[in-house]
Formats: structure tokens, sequence, C-alpha cells
């Protein structure tokens, strides 16, 4: 591929494809009413997944892209749990039974900041509610620069049995620019103390990208990071919107990589990993090729969500919190953004949903295709339609395929469509074809590499 085609893709604004539809299309028109609809037709004892948001911070990190508030304090993150334990018990009250949890996901924010005790109590609470299959994955984001000892071991206690470990860079330059100082040894006591509770599997994300890095602090990262021994890694390129994320205004312009740098960054950090013996596993994620998710990308199994890569098949997603969104076979809902419209809609004893989107046929179609892109940087595109008695040129923009195919980041060979090795970090331009409303939300992503 010329390097101007790769360039004028990767310059363009494409979603990370989380989801399909992706979020700037859910509209207010669909919200509680709906969703209780879609909660109340879950089969008993239906596989489901959980996501539970919390949305707080000790301090705001430059570069942070997530819905988080900066507190000191603890009555706000208290007032939040009582919350989330009310939302609980209106969501499991919307169920005709406990739908069975196989995957459980603590997100934020820093969700390690919760006090040990109501961690406790938190997980009790869910498996008082929900069944959890026995084999249950329970995963949460950890902070290790706020990580206690104790909270390592009420992890441990509820169960948990993933963590993944917030580390970026461990650059002081960039650490200092981003606002986020995190040494080598905090990073690693945290993963002794998680391992000594019990918390076996360790995930450690990176970002490129950031305010001064370089390619050698890159690979230093990825060097230092291997001393943990993680299972699974997930590399993001920093994404400066600072319109969306006003803090990201402080980041100086002049000191962001330019793309041909972020491109020998990303290629740096994939090198050192593929050195070291993981796996690349779609677009942005690494595992041991004996961690489930390898698994999953070797059988065909693997899947996306809102948490990336993920080796969770459940069809429904149950998102807890503020900004969490839901997933239902019928369509989207997501949860008030604002803590404050989630706590009121909560205390009148409402499901705090704002907007949503129902999902038609067509969409189901086009999200399957998307998917397998996305994870398998190919696709059948009669099968996939097969399953749905569909003819595949309903979904099919022939003029966009075939400019993918002319640019050379796709191969066709009857309707099998793949993405060509040159092209692997332009896969979301080819998921992108067919994408039946990207017209419409374009500016609101970040660039595709
Ligand atoms: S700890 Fe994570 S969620 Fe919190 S401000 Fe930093 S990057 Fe954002």
């Amino acid at each position: 591929m010329h390097s101007d085609t790769f360039a004028r893709y990767a310059a363009s604004n494409v979603p990370r494809y989380t989801s399909y539809p992706t979020a700037p299309a859910f509209s207010p028109e669909v919200g509680e009413d709906a969703y209780r609809t879609w909660l109340a037709s879950l089969d008993g004892g239906a596989d489901a997944s959980v996501y539970i948001h919390v949305p707080f911070c000790r301090a705001m990190c430059l570069y942070c892209g997530c819905h988080t508030t900066v507190t000191r304090r603890e009555e706000p993150v208290e007032r939040y749990l009582a919350a989330l334990a009310l939302e609980i018990d209106l969501v499991r009250a919307a169920t005709p039974a406990p739908p069975r949890i196989g995957h459980l996901h603590f997100g934020g924010g820093s969700p390690t900041l919760i006090p040990p005790v109501r961690m406790i109590e938190l997980v009790a609470q869910l498996r008082r509610c929900f069944g959890f299959a026995p084999d249950a994955e329970i995963a949460i984001e950890v902070d290790p620069r706020t990580l206690t000892e104790e909270m390592a071991s009420a992890l441990g206690t509820c169960g948990f049995t993933r963590a993944s470990i917030g580390v970026q860079s461990f650059d002081p330059i960039v650490q200092r620019a981003i606002r986020r100082v995190q040494s080598f040894e905090t990073t690693a006591t945290a993963v002794r103390w998680l391992r000594g509770a019990g918390i076996e599997r360790v995930n450690v994300d990176l970002i490129y990208g950031l305010p001064h890095q370089t390619v050698s602090a890159c690979a230093e990262t990825v060097e230092q990071s291997l001393e943990v021994r993680p299972d699974r890694f997930a590399v993001f390129g920093y994404a400066h919107v600072p319109d969306f994320k006003p803090h990201q205004r402080k980041l100086d312009p002049a000191s962001l990589p330019d793309f041909a740098a972020r491109l020998e960054q990303a290629a740096a950090i994939g090198e050192a990993l593929r050195r070291a013996g993981y796996l690349e596993i779609g677009l942005d994620h690494f595992a041991r090729p004996d961690d489930p998710l390898a698994e999953a990308l070797r059988t065909g199994t693997l899947r996306r969500n809102f948490q990336g890569y993920t080796t969770d098949t459940a069809e429904t997603l149950i998102g807890l919190g503020a900004s969490s969104i839901s997933r239902t076979k019928q369509g989207f809902v997501q949860n008030a953004v604002l803590i404050s419209e989630y706590l009121k809609h909560v205390a009148k004893g409402r499901l705090p949903v704002a907007r949503g989107y129902a999902l038609t046929e067509e969409d189901t179609i086009r999200a399957a295709i998307i998917e397998r892109i996305m994870c398998h940087r190919r696709v059948d595109l009669a099968g996939e339609c097969a399953r749905f008695g569909w003819d595949p040129d309903r979904v099919t923009d022939q003029d966009a395929i075939d400019t993918l195919v002319a640019d050379g980041l796709v191969r066709k060979c009857g309707s099998v469509i793949e993405v060509t090795e040159p092209a692997h970090s332009l896969v979301r331009w080819v998921a992108a074809a067919f994408d039946g409303q990207l017209a419409h939300h374009r500016q609101r992503y970040s660039r595709a590499v």
C-alpha cells in the first residue's frame, strides 16, 4: 500500500466500533419504558454480563478520556454506592428471573477507591440478586497509585479473577506532562498484592502518542511492564479531543508526537510484545498464547464490546452506574451521564436511562459484520447474512468495497472480505464500509491510528 494512501486513511475520523450503532446514534426517544420492556422479556437464567461504572478519581490525569470526576471526599462516593445498590434492586425487579452472570466488570474512573468493606457488600448484593456462573470472570480496573493492600485483599475475598492495571507510560517526563506520576515500584507492589490475594490474571494498559513520548520510552515501558508478567496488554493511541475533554487543553499541543511518530511508537510497542511471545488480538490487544483471549481468536469466538476485545458471548449486558451502557437483543440504553441526574432518577425509583437506540434487523446484521471484521479481520458476507436470511447486497456498498480493494486495504475472494496485512491497523476503516450511519456522526471520532 502506498504510504500516502495509508496516511490519508489514518488521518480520518472513524469509530472504534465497540458497538454498532455507536453511542452518537442514541436518542432520548428510547428511554426507561423501552428498557423495562426489554428487561421483562429476558429469559430466566439467560446469560448476561454486568458492567459497573465508578466515576470518581482522586486527581485528573490530563490525557483522560473517561467519564469521571475528581473528589477527595468519601461522602460523594458513599452517596453513589447507595444509589448503585438501589439501581441493582430496580434492575432485578424489572427482570422476570435472575439472569446468570458470566462476566462482571468494574470500570471508571477508579473503582479501587471504593472503601473495601463497601466493595464486599456490593459484590455480595450482586451475588444475592443475580445468579453467577461458576467460572464467572470478575474483573476490575486498578489505579496502582491509590490501591491499598486492604483493598487488594477485599477483591480477593469477593472472588475477583482479573485486574487491569493502568500504566500508560513509565517515562517520568511523560508522567509529569500528563500529571500521572506512578513509579514502576508502585505498579509492581500493586500487582504483588493482587496476586497475593488470589487474583492471578493481570492486564496492563499502555498508551502511545502522549506528550513528549518517544519510541525508546515506549520500548522501555514495555520492557519494565513485562517484569510483572501480564497476561494481556491493551495498547491505545492517545486521543486528543479537547473540545470534548476540556482538561486536555492543559496539554501543550506542540509536545504531542506527530502522525509519523505515533506510528513508530505503536510499531515499537507491538514489536516488543511480539518478541516477548504475545499474540496480537484485533486492533489494540495482545495476549499470552495460553490466555482465553488468544484461545478465542484461534477458535473464531473472539467478541468486541465496550471494554474492547473479550471472550464474553452474552447477548445481554446490564450497565449500572452513571453513563453506563446496557445492551439487550432489542437495543441499547445509556444511563444519565451526570452523577447528579443519575442520583435523582434512582432516588425516585426510576431506571436512570437518559437515551437509547432500538435495533432494526439491518442494524443487527451490520453489527455482526462489523464485529467479525474488528475481531478477525475477515468476514464471509454471505455466511453472516444467511444467518438472518438477508442478501449481502442489501448491506454492502459495492463502490466502497471496490475503493478499499483498489487502495490495498482488503482482498476479496467470493463473498469473503479480508483485511490485507499492511492495512491491519486500518481495520476500523474496513469496518466503516458497513456502517450505515457514519456520515451523520463522523466528526465525533478520533483519528484512526
Ligand atoms: S485514573 Fe483513569 S479515569 Fe481517573 S483521571 Fe486518570 S485516566 Fe482518568
